[in-house]
């Protein structure tokens, strides 16, 4: 066809931000009780918008476990796997660590809290935080159907590993049964980029609800605070991303953030690293170079237990309460709210809102008022959406820098701005 057709990247993004305009003009021009009852907003965005993220999360656990058992039982030499998940993880928390020390930093230099009023309607219930003993044990779980039917992503990936370990040793039937999931893997791989066709329209209705909800006057009040984590989030995105990838690999980070433009919008429509899985995954594989072996292990590990954008929140908020109920914290109390938050991502999952959750961790750590989550609940849903986009991000760069060193990455295929095209 000699028409040339929009890329599915640019439909993806039109997609977006015509949601965003549509939602903007619903809001200006229709009063709330107009949009609440209507058939618009409520009835066919939210429709539409439900089934996409749905569609997206059916396939998180049957894509983690097949292309996992895949890489695994492929691996030449399984003793490998140690240092993979040394590297992978040392590398998740130190980006993490680098995320929320400068999250901090920031905050203490910008006093976002300075002057604000303390008031909070909105309630928070505070959950324990798990013991570490408790969240390595886990990792391991009793009933691998029913760590899949709950969609434990740590302990998906720990029966997965230990399958493909086994399938690799036990010769015949191993190969057999790595046809039988290659196969498997080709499917669900298909099935991604079928659904990420769908895309665009499933990012509008998304996006045009939400926007023709949000209430911009709270946010406005909030502005300072507001503010400071959108900058934070987006210098640690663009600068601190490119910096590391430079620094540790050599490659462009420009056709890096080029390439990740469909990832960081999944995150940010959706946003949930883990529904985001298999766009990340498609990505990493397809069009960065990473090989499935090093993908399907740092990516569902990555979207669970890494969360840069989510640690950059928590640093900036813990400031703000901290200033807004005046108390002085020390620099043993923000070695602390580093310590607690990054050890906090792992045991929590990339899903909507639950930064926040952490975030009562981290506040409880270093004594301050957890009620303090009130006072920014209420413009945390676009945060949520912008942080996912960094979380997801950080998720790619690190299995970039664990497929270079392990020789595991395709430069040829990182600088084919073609790569996949065809395949979609
Ligand atoms: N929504 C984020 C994620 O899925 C986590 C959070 O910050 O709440 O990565």
């Amino acid at each position: 066809d000699n028409k040339k057709k929009l890329s599915l990247t640019a439909r993806i993004v039109i997609g977006m931000f015509a949601g965003i305009i549509v939602g903007f003009l619903l809001k200006l021009l229709f009063p709330e009780s107009v949009l609440v009852e209507g058939y618009l907003t409520k009835g066919l965005f939210h429709v539409v918008g439900q089934i996409f993220i749905a569609s997206l999360q059916m396939l998180v656990v049957p894509l983690v476990f097949i292309s996992l058992v895949v890489g695994t039982c492929s691996l030449s030499d399984p003793s490998k796997l140690g240092r993979l998940g040394g590297k992978s993880v040392g590398l998740y928390m130190i980006t993490t660590a680098i995320a929320i020390s400068f999250a901090i930093f920031a905050a203490v230099l910008i006093q976002p809290g300075a002057g604000v009023a303390m008031q909070s309607d909105a309630t928070f219930e505070p959950s324990q935080a798990p013991s570490l003993a408790q969240v390595i044990i886990d990792l391991f779980p009793t009933n691998p159907f029913s760590a899949m039917a709950s969609g434990n992503m740590l302990q998906i990936i720990v029966f997965a590993l230990l399958f493909g370990i086994a399938m690799a040793l036990v010769g015949k039937s191993g190969e057999r049964l790595k046809g039988f999931f290659d196969d498997l893997n080709e499917v669900i791989m298909k099935l991604v980029i079928i659904l990420m066709n769908l895309a665009p329209y499933g990012v509008f209705a998304l996006m045009a609800k939400l926007f023709s909800e949000t209430d911009f006057e709270t946010i406005f009040s909030l502005g300072k605070y507001f503010l400071l984590v959108f900058v934070v989030l987006i210098l640690h995105g663009v600068v601190t991303y490119s910096l590391i990838l430079k620094g540790l690999t050599g490659l462009s980070p420009l056709t890096f953030l080029k390439k990740m433009r469909e990832v960081q919008i999944f995150g940010f429509t959706t946003s949930s690293s883990n529904a985001t899985i298999p766009v990340t995954l498609e990505t990493v594989t397809k069009r960065l170079g990473v090989s499935n072996k090093i993908g399907s292990f740092t990516v569902p590990l990555g979207a669970t237990i890494n969360m840069d954008g989510t640690a950059i929140m928590q640093g900036v908020a813990t400031v703000f309460i901290a200033q807004v109920y005046l108390v002085d914290l020390s620099i043993a109390d923000y070695a602390m709210v580093v310590l607690t938050a990054t050890l906090a991502s792992i045991g929590t999952a990339g899903v909507p809102g639950v930064g926040l959750i952490m975030l009562a961790m981290v506040l409880g750590q270093v004594g301050l008022p957890v009620e303090g989550i009130g006072l920014i609940i209420g413009v945390d849903r676009l945060l949520d959406m912008t942080r996912t986009s960094v979380n997801v991000t950080g998720d790619a760069m690190v299995s970039m820098i664990v497929a270079k060193s392990e020789g595991e990455l395709d430069v040829g295929v990182f600088n084919d701005d073609q790569a996949d095209l065809k395949e979609r």
